[in-house]
């Protein structure tokens, strides 16, 4: 790419990059009437479309001038900035994605780029000024009426609501005067009302130990690039740390990007950022309105939103002048998009700020290895925060021996554990049950047969939602009703549920404690944020006495009253063994700790295991992250495994599993030889079915000092796919299903 594009020549060319899955920008005239600049957004013809486009650079010169198209507009907004096309070539050069998909990220919102919505509003009319004086003769001026004329003396032309509201009059006083002749009607485009957040707004108090942190922070908010890793344990403050670095970011001018992982969470993210800052603040993810994506993509693109907290995707943003990312919880895995461009934005959010040369953030209980082996080589700076802000002790955490329990048959909560939780419903307190499954049941068996219910599209048992009456696949959302009769033996009624899911826990515990009233916590009861939000206030508002959730209640809230926590299959993360077994559910099991005794009364926390000596369970009761940590560092290092070596798995997928056995066959026998590097594979997936399409996996283990990607471009975009098969690259996996 020609770095330096130069727009003074006649009858220019320049290369214009797609949101589309191309690999290169193309080749475009540029029409005498428009003046284009790098970042330029264009609307271009391609083939018998039209499509928007942004001016990547100069001429790729591959194709003669006489077979180029011309650039039909010059869309009206400022051009996506010079850092965000920077970073969308890095992303693309590090994930092996092609470049136009990355930019697809970058602009999600087509319609933003169509012209604004016209509105009308009014003004005063040539001739009249702000003051009364110059009104037309014989025009009764009530104070309503001279309010208007003074408010609209700044010459900013108004819509009919906004007069009225700031003259406190009715919107027919204002077209009343219109048709006097003293205001003039016109339309303008539609004006985006982008709150800003006060940085020097009255916030939380910091104590000595979270004063020190920020302080840390703040100091080198102005010094270019750093990373800083937020580490307090649950319930420390991190979130009022984080908030200063926020002020003194905004207090330079800059835009600020919060990252968080769970969108049910934002709810009382929202609230306290608000109270703090005196203004909710600008979000993007999934779940929002087309006309607030639109709005709010505009606002990063043109400045106007100070702040915007969001999903991994809100990493994407062409941001205009971005100066600080903080992302909190940074070890969760929602960080890491599993499709399309397979990318972890925490770790291209270090790439942004290398790029943009601002600091970032990391806030974390329970930092991933990756994060603590960066603080462990200096090259992360270490905040610690280790003790409550309320000054309640961590809650004290042991186990329950599964061993040794007595438990009746579908029977899931031990005879331990039940005494202590009518202990603790008799002490009118709260209590919170984990299971880290949905549904009623995992799995659902013929009794005369011994046949499971399967998804016919994918290697997955079909697991039961019985509030919903349903069997639910939770790899591709297949459902179907329960069938009356078996379909391998056509026996009728002989179905039996084996195992628990949260909505079979919850069963036990109604009949159990009788007079407790419970409820579930499960991404299938909490659909959307304001879901969340209700339960929350519930729970808060203590409506709630034991709560049953999953991994999604995990994170963040801070119930007052909940005082005990069990885990009801502490050993479930355990099982299938990936990479990162261990250190998940060492960080799962420790989040959900934290729950517990938060404010003043103490909290208990119980772990039912069947090994209650794995080095998880140890490290959970004793309390000690740190050599958990380097011990799992250790084991890491010794198989050269992340992130101490680089992994990369290769999948290759289709409808035809002849064709996908062949592909990935061939690249097994074109695999690299390479000095630090070798292949595993191919073998079929751990599911090796999904949505129809067979899966089988490579996956490549190499020294972090080899240029991977070189190596994979040379190797898997060489090789001839068949017809229908795909192949997709992730580099540095965290999912090996
Ligand atoms: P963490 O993110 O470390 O789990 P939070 O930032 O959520 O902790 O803080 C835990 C609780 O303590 C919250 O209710 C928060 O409002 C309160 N808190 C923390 N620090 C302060 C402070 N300096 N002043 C007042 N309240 C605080
Ligand atoms: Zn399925």
């Amino acid at each position: 790419m020609d770095p330096c594009l130069s727009i003074s020549s006649r009858n220019r060319v320049v290369g214009v990059l797609l949101p589309l899955p191309l690999a290169s920008p193309y080749d475009y005239i540029v029409p005498h009437e428009i003046i284009v600049e790098r970042g330029s957004f264009v609307q271009v013809p391609f083939g018998r479309r039209n499509v928007i486009g942004v001016v990547w650079g100069g001429s790729q010169g591959t194709v003669g001038l006489e077979r180029l198209r011309e650039i039909q507009n010059l869309a009206d907004l400022p051009p996506m900035p010079l850092e965000t096309l920077e970073f969308i070539e890095w992303v693309s050069k590090y994930t092996l994605s092609k470049l136009g998909s990355v930019l697809r990220m970058a602009m999600s919102v087509p319609s933003a780029l169509a012209p604004p919505k016209a509105v009308t509003a009014y003004k005063l009319s040539p001739g009249i000024q702000g003051k009364c004086e110059s009104v037309p003769q014989g025009l009764r001026l009530t104070n309503e009426r001279k309010r208007i004329i003074q408010i609209l003396g700044d010459g900013e032309p108004r819509r009919a609501s906004d007069i009225a509201n700031a003259a406190g009059t009715s919107v027919s006083v204002v077209r009343g005067l219109a048709k006097a002749g003293v205001l003039e009607v016109i339309t303008v485009a539609a004006k985006r009302n982008v709150p800003e957040p006060d940085p020097d707004q009255a916030r939380a108090i910091l104590n000595e130990a979270q004063a020190i942190a920020a302080k840390k922070i703040t100091d080198v908010m102005d010094q270019g690039y750093s990373v800083s890793l937020i580490d307090g344990v649950t319930g420390s403050g991190k979130t009022e740390v984080y908030f200063e670095a926020i002020a003194s970011a905004l207090r330079l001018g800059r835009q600020v990007a919060v990252l968080l992982p769970e969108i049910a969470l934002t709810a009382n993210w929202l609230e306290r950022f608000e109270a703090s800052f005196g203004v909710p603040p600008v979000t993007w993810h999934s779940d929002l309105p087309l006309s607030e994506r639109r709005q709010n993509w505009l606002s990063a693109l043109d400045g106007t939103a100070k702040l915007i907290v969001g999903a991994r995707s809100a990493l994407m943003l062409p941001y205009k002048n971005l100066g600080l990312i903080v992302i909190d919880e940074e070890h969760d895995l929602s960080f890491k998009q599993e499709e399309s461009v397979i990318y972890n934005a925490r770790d291209m959010a270090i790439v942004r700020g290398r790029i943009g040369e601002f600091p970032i953030v990391l806030s974390s209980a329970t930092p991933s290895l990756e994060t603590l082996d960066n603080v462990w080589r200096n090259r992360y700076r270490h905040l610690s925060l280790s003790a409550r802000y309320s000054g309640a002790n961590l809650p004290d955490i042991s186990s329950i021996d599964m061993r040794k329990e007595k438990l009746a048959r579908q029977n899931w909560l031990s005879p331990s554990l039940a005494s202590l939780v009518i202990e603790t419903l008799k002490a009118g307190e709260q209590i919170m049950l984990f299971l880290n499954r949905r549904g009623y049941a995992p799995l659902t068996l013929c009794r005369a047969c011994g046949h499971c219910l399967a998804c016919p599209q994918c290697t997955a048992w079909l697991v039961e939602h019985r509030l919903r009456d349903r069997l639910q696949c939770h790899h591709c959302g297949y459902t179907a009703h329960v069938p009356n009769k078996c379909p391998m033996c056509q026996v009728e009624d002989k179905f039996a549920a084996c195992g628990p899911g949260v909505e079979r826990l919850a069963e036990e515990a109604r009949r159990k404690f009788s007079d407790a009233r419970v409820e579930i916590m499960s991404s299938d009861s909490v659909r959307k944020a304001v879901d969340a939000q209700m339960l929350v206030r519930r729970m808060e508002s203590r409506k709630i006495d034991i709560l049953i959730g999953t991994q999604i209640m995990a994170k963040g809230f801070h119930f007052p009253m909940l005082t005990l926590v069990g885990v009801i299959d502490a050993d479930l993360g355990l099982i299938g063994g990936d990479l990162r077994a261990m250190e998940r559910t060492y960080q799962l099991l420790h989040q959900v700790a934290g729950r517990a005794g938060r404010a003043t009364r103490p909290g208990r926390v119980l772990l039912q295991t069947y090994q209650p000596e794995h080095p998880v369970m140890a490290a959970l009761i004793r309390g000690d992250r740190d050599d958990f940590m380097k011990m799992e560092a250790e084991a890491r290092r010794k198989l050269n495994m992340p992130p101490y070596g680089r992994l990369v798995g290769v999948i290759v997928s289709g409808p035809n599993q002849d064709a996908v056995e062949n592909t990935s066959n061939l690249l097994g026998k074109t695999a690299p030889r390479h000095e630090g590097l070798d292949v595993l594979g191919p073998a079929p997936a751990p599911i090796s079915v999904i949505r129809g399409r067979h899966r089988r996996r490579l996956l490549v283990r190499a020294k972090k000092d080899l240029y991977i990607q070189e190596i994979l471009r040379r190797w898997v975009f060489a090789a001839k796919t068949e017809k229908g098969t795909r192949i997709s690259i992730d580099i540095d996996p965290y999912s090996f299903n």
